[in-house]
């Protein structure tokens, strides 16, 4: 740890560096900024891939850049006009933050801070500048979060402070893909016990909309997949039955249909495929069924739809973190893990050292995991 004296000086330290679309990240040398007005710079403990990070590597033209987005550290310093965090503080970081102010954020209505939320530029939302370089050459950043990195800077809006005595090495996953699923059946659909529920994809966001809706006491938990490896761990979170649509001799939604007697209560879509929005809504039911989707789509970001079903009293509804407020929320997430209310352990399929973070993204290139957690250098 550096001595406050040398905190506010540019560290040089390790980060994985994306140079081209869909490239291997390389460990290079870069330098870190100290945190500006409002910031915190904060030492990287444990950081976790999710899909969002391959999807934007494959298809975003932002480069060179460091991505990373679902992370736990160490405040390392702070810049000046913080006064919510403190040299030592245990954080998880936010891809989309909370400011407080902003009309959203004081409607009691949205988590879609006007002011904070999701960066799509590869910039910091202060100054639209970067704080990393390489040899002087300006890096991008990835959802103001960047933590595929020794060190980083985040705005103090976009950083929660948990419990200290919650494992670092596990709870990163509540800082996006494990927390943005549960809120999307406690927060955005609200699912009611005794429903029938459907989802499509089952990687951690999916299982995780799984866990939840266990919780909720709902009776059908049809889980979609055309991976049927995900089968069996499929069924100890949660989901009653598995069904890969590859190996259906009719469409996947009909199938849906017959086996909840008219469709689902709710679907949610968790894959990031338009087109499986549109299966989702036909997987549901007339009058009231809700599909919730939360994949990101790499590619044709078009939804399209009969819009008969839509006539007949179908609902489509998109979130964003689950509609987490992730300041105001994340915290009492953490303390749920802690009393062992909810599981997020049993997502981590690999534990990898930073050297081996390619390893990770050929792990879910390849639909052999459903978290790798990425150990930064102590
Ligand atoms: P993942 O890659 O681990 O899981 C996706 C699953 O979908 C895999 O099991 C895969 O086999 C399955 N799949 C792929 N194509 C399919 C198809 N055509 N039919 C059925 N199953 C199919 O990903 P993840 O980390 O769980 O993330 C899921 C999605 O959610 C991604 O699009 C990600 O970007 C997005 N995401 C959104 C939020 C949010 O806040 N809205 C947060 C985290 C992740
Ligand atoms: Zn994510």
């Amino acid at each position: 740890m550096l001595s406050s004296s040398q905190s506010q000086q540019v560290i040089t330290c390790r980060a994985a560096v994306a140079w081209g679309k869909g490239e291997e990240l390389v460990i290079e040398e870069v330098e870190v900024s100290p945190p500006q007005s409002q910031e915190i710079r904060i030492k990287v403990v444990s950081t976790s891939l999710c899909r969002s990070d391959i999807s934007a590597l494959d298809s975003q033209p932002i480069f060179p850049r460091i991505f990373g987005h679902e992370a736990s550290g160490i405040v390392e310093s702070v810049g000046s006009e913080v006064t919510e965090f403190k040299k030592g503080d245990h954080v998880l970081t936010l891809f989309t933050g909370e400011c407080r102010t902003c009309s959203h954020c004081t409607s009691g209505k949205s988590n879609i801070c006007q002011v904070l939320g999701l960066e799509r530029k590869g910039l910091m939302h202060s100054d639209q500048g970067t704080r990393f370089s390489v040899k002087g050459k300006p890096i991008y950043h990835y959802c103001a979060v960047s933590s595929f990195s020794e060190f980083t800077v985040v705005h103090s809006g976009c950083a929660v402070k948990v419990n200290a005595s919650a494992p670092l090495e596990k709870i990163c996953l509540l800082s996006c893909g494990a927390a943005a699923g549960m809120g999307a059946v406690w927060n955005v659909a609200n699912v009611l016990e005794g429903s029938k529920v459907v989802i499509f994809g089952l990687g951690t966001v999916g299982l995780s909309v799984a866990q939840a809706a266990k919780l909720r006491g709902a009776s059908h938990i049809i889980g979609v997949d055309i991976n049927s490896a995900k089968c069996d761990k499929a069924k100890a979170f949660g989901v009653t039955q598995f069904i890969n649509p590859n190996e259906c001799s009719e469409p996947v939604q009909q199938v849906i249909k017959r086996i909840t007697d008219g469709g689902a209560d709710y679907a949610f879509e968790c894959i990031g495929d338009t087109g499986m929005v549109t299966t989702a809504l036909q997987s549901c039911c007339d009058g009231w069924g809700l599909t919730v989707t939360l994949g990101v789509p790499k590619v044709k970001p078009e939804v399209s739809a009969h819009y008969a079903l839509l006539l007949t009293g179908r609902t489509l509804k998109g979130c964003l973190f689950g509609g987490w407020k992730p300041k105001s929320d994340l915290p009492s997430l953490v303390d749920m893990y802690m009393k062992k209310e909810i599981q997020i352990d049993e997502f981590i399929t690999h534990n990898l050292q930073f050297e081996d973070i390619n390893e990770a993204l050929n792990l879910m290139r390849e639909g052999k995991c459903l978290r790798c957690v990425i150990h930064m250098p102590k």
